[in-house]
């Protein structure tokens, strides 16, 4: 209850300012946050094993930097969040609003990555195209869309969603579980998270953190049905500790139901 009353004050926009502009978002060296967590989600799509129909995205927040070497490899994106408020902005970004947030500079540093010389026009177009249903979800039901995703999806992504929202690691645990409903067994799953978080702001929200290690994510990985296959982190280096949340790192995990 205390999270949800929490995520009342969240401020899209703040929390894009916090973690998706510079200091953060600083592409001139890979020793950043953001070029890390695009290096590992555009070095594990590159294996083309993981394509599919549909791939759901589990809290989403405004933040679509996260399907960007995704939707190469499946023909709908389906983008999930619990707050209207981020639903929203994402929308005004599908439509190319005014206003919406300018994500062309990660486009165009996951294009360079990629190393396959497109446009970066073009992998906007194929995103926006993909991304059709941006849909309410709330983890902590067993059945977290209110009904079950039919077919269910290939894949599963979800980004400093789960620890950001469960009280303590069993909620954790029991949110793993519930989103792993929404994926076909053998699906493969990939998790990006705080690691050592007890906070984070947004605007006038302080949302509360379940601090996690390494060790309880593999745990947690294992008790929710799940096979890891490949488990990274990056430790965050002073420059970037803003006060904007207490995170000691990122997580970046591989697995498959
Ligand atoms: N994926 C984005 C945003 C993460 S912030 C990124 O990588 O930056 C955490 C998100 O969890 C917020 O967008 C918040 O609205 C959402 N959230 C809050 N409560 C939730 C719940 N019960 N179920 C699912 N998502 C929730």
């Amino acid at each position: 209850a205390a999270l949800r009353e929490g995520y009342e004050h969240f401020d899209p926009r703040a929390y894009l300012r916090n973690n998706y502009l510079p200091p953060r978002a600083d592409f001139s060296s890979e020793e950043f946050v953001v070029p890390w967590k695009l290096r590992c989600l555009a070095e594990t799509f590159a294996s083309g094993e993981i394509r599919g129909r549909t791939l759901i995205d589990v809290g989403s927040g405004p933040t679509i930097y996260q399907l960007l070497s995704a939707c190469d490899h499946f023909e709908e994106i389906v983008a999930t969040d619990y707050l209207a408020v981020n639903r929203e902005e994402l929308s005004r970004w599908v439509r190319g609003e005014p206003g919406a947030f300018d994500w062309s500079p990660f486009i165009q540093h996951v294009c360079k990555i990629e190393g396959r010389g497109e446009p970066w026009q073009d992998k906007e177009r194929r995103l926006r195209q993909r991304l059709r249903r941006i849909l309410p979800i709330d983890v902590h039901r067993p059945e977290p869309l209110g009904a079950p995703l039919r077919p269910p999806a290939d894949a599963l992504l979800s980004a400093f969603c789960l620890e950001a929202v469960s009280p303590d690691r069993a909620a954790f645990v029991r949110a793993l579980a519930h989103v792993g409903n929404l994926l076909r067994p053998g699906g493969h799953a990939l998790l990006l998270g705080a690691l050592g978080e007890s906070f984070y702001l947004a605007g006038p929200a302080r949302l509360p953190v379940v601090p996690l290690e390494e060790s309880d994510v593999r745990e947690a990985l294992a008790a929710a049905g799940f096979a890891l296959r490949e488990l990274r982190s990056y430790a965050m280096p002073p420059a970037l500790r803003t006060g904007v949340d207490d995170v000691d790192g990122v997580f970046f995990a591989h697995a498959q139901k």
